[in-house]
């Protein structure tokens, strides 16, 4: 499965914790980030991941235009409510997208976690069927 990791400042010691306790997971996966969300994880914990433009220059949106063209199949996403964000039409939008094409989506640590435990599960494998069909349909 192809997974983005992103947070916010402010949530950026959560999502190292997160990807430290469930590296056995990810590993397995092709994991996205953006900037300084992915620097962060990679200098912890070793995972490659393919870094994107830190959000406020554009990370969200290059992660949005993945979802839009079927190229993500989950997004973690450590959201702060509590600070202002210059880019937050980006992180609504992003959001909204995942809406829009049924990506699943944890904007907390509470939410990835269930996510985590379902891809350990193979609960995502749906995922699989709707990129075949997809590619089938290009
Ligand atoms: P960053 O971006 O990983 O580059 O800090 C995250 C964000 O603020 O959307």
């Amino acid at each position: 499965m192809r997974i983005a990791l992103i947070a916010h400042d402010k949530k950026k010691p959560e999502i190292i914790q997160f990807a430290i306790a469930y590296k056995y997971v990810l590993k397995d996966h092709q994991l996205y980030a953006t900037g300084t969300t992915g620097k962060r994880i990679t200098e912890e914990t070793n995972l490659p991941i393919h870094r994107f433009q830190s959000g406020p220059l554009g990370g969200d949106q290059q992660i949005g235009a993945m979802i839009a063209n079927n190229e993500m199949d989950v997004v973690i996403f450590f959201r702060d409510p509590l600070t202002a964000q210059p880019h937050e039409p980006d992180v609504s939008a992003l959001m909204r997208l995942c809406d829009v094409h049924l990506i699943p989506l944890a904007t907390n640590i509470a939410a990835a976690e269930i996510i985590i435990r379902g891809l350990e599960r193979g609960d995502f494998e749906w995922r699989k069927t709707i990129n075949k069909q997809k590619e089938s349909d290009k």
